[in-house]
């Protein structure tokens, strides 16, 4: 009888298996490039078969996605334009935005086909009888943000009985515990990339040939609006948290959108 050699070839087999730069080290390389590549490809097909089923059964005709169209949208709205391009996108405009971001929604919108994008503005009275001189955001940034975004989210998911959002755990904070889908006022409310990691979005980006941000290149990892954004300095690859740099040097750390329209005592219609 024969018995074949199935365990590891062993170190003195392999001169050069004792250095990283020896052809065990190349291996164990390739060996975890393969983990990380087939941790994303896996990560891509759950969240495509729960959008599947959310739009074409589930919810059918009954739910939107909001998109910021910031440093990582373009794989939520790339999923999205692969299932249903006519699916409606809301987009909050604020009115604080850089330009860099509606030029960026405008050439990936057109690229991905969609043809649903709905912008959700703030209501124009409120604006002029306490933002006049646009300074809200300074002087108070939960008001600033509960007319700019909040109210604005609310009415436009007025028929809608499901939203979904593209937040992710590792952003840390108040989203480390963040579940797939979950209750949010009247409605529900999905995270399909909820358990991605950062590796699985620059692999994503990166198989489907997506374009990023423009801002991302100058090192904004996180873009909101202009005066409540900063450059990250920081290295998401190496865990650091993404949204680093969004209400710098404030005891703030979100818009207040998901944190439910009755916390805010605001009407869809107004305020
Ligand atoms: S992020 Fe800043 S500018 Fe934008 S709505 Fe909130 S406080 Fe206002």
């Amino acid at each position: 009888m024969t018995l074949r050699e199935v365990g590891p070839a062993s170190d003195a087999a392999d001169p050069g298996g004792a250095s990283p730069s020896g052809s065990k080290g190349v291996a164990l390389r390739q060996r975890d490039d393969n983990v990380v590549v087939l941790s994303s490809r896996l990560a891509e097909v759950r969240a495509h078969a729960l959008l599947a089923d959310v739009i074409r059964q589930e919810f059918a005709g009954r739910v939107a996605l909001v998109s910021s169209f910031g440093a990582e949208s373009a794989i939520l709205l790339h999923l999205v334009s692969r299932i249903d391009r006519a699916m409606p996108v809301i987009f909050i405009d604020t009115g604080r935005l850089f330009a860099q971001t509606h030029a960026y929604r405008d050439m990936l919108a057109a690229r991905l086909g969609l043809t649903d994008i709905r912008r959700a503005g703030p209501d124009a009275t409120l604006l002029s009888g306490e933002d006049a001189d646009r300074s809200l955001w300074r002087r108070d940034p939960d008001r600033c943000c509960a007319i700019r975004k909040v109210a604005p989210l609310a009415k436009a998911l007025e028929g809608f009985d499901a939203w979904i959002t593209g937040r992710k755990r590792f952003h840390g904070g108040d989203r480390s515990g963040l579940a797939l889908v979950e209750a949010d006022d009247r409605r529900v409310k999905l995270n399909p990339l909820a358990d991605w990691s950062h590796s699985d979005i620059e692999a994503y980006l990166r198989r489907h040939s997506l374009p990023r941000h423009p801002l991302v290149a100058e090192g904004f990892l996180s873009i909101g609006c202009e005066p409540c954004t900063d450059r990250t300095f920081s290295d998401a690859a190496a865990g650091d948290n993404p949204r680093q740099g969004r209400w710098r040097g404030r005891d703030k750390s979100e818009c207040g959108i998901h944190l439910g329209i009755e916390r805010h005592g605001l009407k869809a219609s107004g305020m």
